[in-house]
């Protein structure tokens, strides 16, 4: 068991923002890569990073691929059509993730690649494709032990936990902290909600790396109440609360600037280490790489 690196291929939320105020952070949509120096491999996500992701390769090799989708909203899906190694024959890609009530997961993503959206036929696809709907679960990729677990999302949303040689990696998907929707307070509901997010505090405990989404400042977020997504407030206190190690915002919100970016993240490092936390923080920026 050796190294253990992520790879940033699309930071952002909700859609692309290409653009000079987005050039060092970068404006492509959801996908990140995990890696270990025994050769397992998985990517999170196929936004449109996921296209950046397959120019890296050395397509003249074949390649075993395996893709973790947290959801299936269009920023995590839309750069599976853009993915060159799905159209070589000899490369095999396992796609893994939820469905949604009204279709599966295999639905869902060749829908995406119908004739009204896409000028490509299906069966142009020469790469071995398999699709694998999971809910909240636990399976093995080669070396790497997987958890997943629901999070709270307008459709059905998974975030992942990768153990691999005593190391935790972990990314969430879109997730907003469950709240009270009674306003004058109910008692018991409180409870009931504090222990929904205490579930996510003991799923990310002690993570060696954690990304997820921040997609909202506190001032953002009144407005926003209900559409899925996390503040940078709340993924700071979930990530102390659970004694993370270091802790990445990501799922950046689009209108969100580099120079916002670097403001927002020395805002909080100060706050960090004012209050003592040990705990360290980034930003996720595209084609940046962390070791764990
Ligand atoms: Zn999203
Ligand atoms: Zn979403």
């Amino acid at each position: 068991m050796g190294w253990l690196k992520v790879t940033f291929w699309g930071v952002r939320g909700s859609i692309p923002v290409p653009g000079p105020s987005t050039m060092r952070y970068g404006g492509n949509t959801s996908c990140l890569e995990i890696r270990s120096e025994d050769g397992d491999w998985i990517i999170f996500d196929a936004g449109t990073g996921l296209r950046v992701l397959g120019e890296s390769l050395d397509l003249s090799k074949k390649h075993d691929i395996t893709i973790l989708i947290s959801h299936p909203h269009w920023d995590h899906i839309n750069g599976i059509p853009f993915f060159t190694p799905i159209y070589i024959p000899g490369n095999r890609v396992a796609i893994y993730g939820p469905g949604t009530v009204e279709m599966s997961l295999e639905d869902i993503l060749s829908g995406q690649m119908k004739y009204s959206y896409f000028p490509v036929r299906t069966v142009e696809l020469q790469a071995e494709i398999s699709y694998h709907q999971i809910e909240q679960d636990s399976f093995t990729i080669g070396n790497f032990t997987i958890e997943s677990i629901t999070l709270n999302h307008p459709v059905a949303c998974l975030g992942y936990k990768v153990h691999y040689g005593g190391k935790t990696f972990i990314y969430l998907g879109d997730n907003e902290p469950y709240y009270n929707v009674y306003k004058d307070g109910d008692g018991e509901m409180g409870e009931f909600v504090e222990n929904l997010n205490r579930r996510l505090v003991e799923f990310v405990k002690g993570a060696d790396a954690l990304v997820t989404d921040s997609q909202y400042l506190p001032s953002e977020y009144e407005s926003k109440r209900g559409w899925g997504h996390s503040t940078t407030h709340h993924v700071v206190n979930m990530a102390v609360r659970a004694g993370v190690k270091k802790l990445f915002f990501f799922h950046h919100e689009p209108l969100r600037s580099d120079d916002d970016l670097d403001d927002i993240l020395l805002h909080y490092r100060q706050m960090i280490q004012d209050r003592g936390f040990p705990l360290e923080l980034h930003a996720a920026m595209e084609k940046q790489t962390f070791d764990i």
